[in-house]
């Protein structure tokens, strides 16, 4: 084997065929063979033994606010990525809203790129975005390399990304279904929304009543409705209610090309457990009950969940009022969402496997990431190290992001991150971060 600079060595390492002990074999950046664990080390090569920590294909975040440039004081890519390093993450896919510009065209796309290159510590793509009236830019947007367009059926708590009616998703749908393309929906329904109670308050059941399941359940039997009558993809964003499971599952059974992805907040945390004022917790579609919760892990029991994704979305603590209604709607989450769902995942029976395939296989398929995602030949050495029985319990000042607000503080989590590797190069070392080295990735490069 020509030109290996470094193999990464462990007695448990998590491959599309299982767990073994096995030496990964990387040059010049992706990996060239997975090999026996005993195998010889080429000459020239550098060998790290990680012993009996789990080694994992670095995780994909494809759902990420960096709010950069614009919003930059809520996030940044600065932060932002670093807070994924730590966290074991070695792709993020961004939003395309509450940056400004949104990126809703090429030319903004541009803006957000420039501002994104040399701040990148681990491998950044974008998501475009579908509006009202941006229909003309959604082709080259897809031409320029964002991964799909993301959408919103109710106001999105942001003035310059206006959510899209029924005939405007239609028009919408049927552009990206022309070039083969990924819409990616907020499916709340607008109607059912303003039909709720809506009050000021800063009791968590106030808030959660304003944003009842129906609203979610009928946007995503509409979505289900405009994707099969079109053809089109599409992707439910970070589904709460899990009323919804079985119209997903029917219509994925039926051949509807849709999937759906849940979040580290709605899988570990409950309604019930919320305090008053206690806005860090609020984001739409709300964190629901226990039961509710329940549901949701069958459905990724069940494989009708695909993805597990952060839904990162911060903003500054002036913004966290406690008045549920009124308070900004977004819970920061990226460093913590693998130790959060590996704890509540064991606990309910699941493997670390099962963790990597929704939190790192699954993302990197929605996207269509296929040198990311899994530990074999040909892909790029992107790795997480974990000890999975480790644990630690969640300070605020330790988090990387820009704002240290988390619904996580204060509790103790499983799984340490001890190590994570972007492209065969390491770039946290139990918490130390290497200089930036992520790229700009485009769909197809
Ligand atoms: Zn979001």
């Amino acid at each position: 084997m020509v030109d290996v600079n470094l193999v990464l060595r462990s007695t448990r390492v998590i491959t599309p065929e299982g767990t073994r002990p096995a030496a990964i074999a990387v040059s010049g950046g992706t990996i060239a063979a997975v090999l026996p664990y005993e195998a010889e080390v080429p000459a020239g090569a550098r060998l790290e033994d990680v012993g009996d920590d789990v080694v994992l294909p670095g995780l994909v975040d494809s759902h990420v606010h960096v709010n950069d440039p614009g919003r930059t004081e809520w996030e940044g890519f600065w932060t932002a990525t670093r807070a994924a390093a730590a966290g074991g993450i070695t792709t993020i896919v961004d939003m395309p809203l509450n940056s400004l510009p949104p990126t809703t065209t090429v030319e903004n796309l541009r803006v957000k790129q420039d501002v994104a290159r040399t701040k990148a510590h681990v491998d950044v793509g974008f998501w475009g975005g579908a509006l009202p009236d941006n229909v003309k830019d959604l082709r080259p947007l897809h031409d320029a390399g964002v991964y799909g367009f993301k959408c919103f059926l109710s106001p999105s708590g942001v003035d310059e990304f206006p959510e899209l009616d029924q005939e405007q998703l239609a028009r919408s749908l049927a552009e990206i279904a022309g070039f083969d393309g990924l819409m990616i929906v907020h499916a709340e329904d607008p109607h059912h929304l303003a039909a709720a109670p809506q009050k000021s308050s800063e009791q968590y059941a106030d808030f959660l009543a304003s944003r009842p399941r129906d609203a979610e359940n009928t946007a995503i039997s509409n979505l289900i409705g405009q994707a099969r009558r079109l053809g089109a993809r599409v992707h439910v964003l970070h589904l709460s209610s899990s009323d919804a499971l079985p119209l997903i599952a029917a219509a994925k059974a039926e051949g509807v090309k849709v999937t759906v992805e849940s979040c580290p907040h709605f899988l570990t945390l409950t309604a019930e457990e919320i305090p008053d004022g206690a806005t860090e917790f609020k984001c739409c579609p709300p964190i629901r009950e226990a039961v509710n919760q329940d549901a949701l892990w069958q459905g990724l029991a069940d494989g009708v969940i695909d993805c597990i994704v952060s839904d990162h979305s911060p903003s500054t603590a002036d913004l966290k009022t406690p008045d549920f209604s009124s308070a900004w709607g977004g819970i920061s989450s990226l460093q913590l969402g693998l130790p959060a769902i590996w704890t509540e995942a064991r606990r309910r029976g699941h493997s670390l496997e099962d963790v990597v395939r929704w939190m790192s296989a699954g993302p990197a398929r929605l996207a269509g990431l296929d040198r990311k995602g899994a530990i074999e030949a040909g892909r790029d050495a992107d790795f997480a190290v974990v000890d999975p029985d480790a644990t630690f319990t969640v300070d605020p000042v330790e988090l990387q992001h820009r704002n240290r607000i988390t619904a996580y503080a204060g509790k103790t989590l499983h799984g340490v991150v001890t190590s994570t590797w972007l492209r065969g190069a390491k770039i946290n070392d139990r918490g130390t971060l290497a200089e930036p080295s992520g790229r700009l990735l485009e769909r197809n490069n």
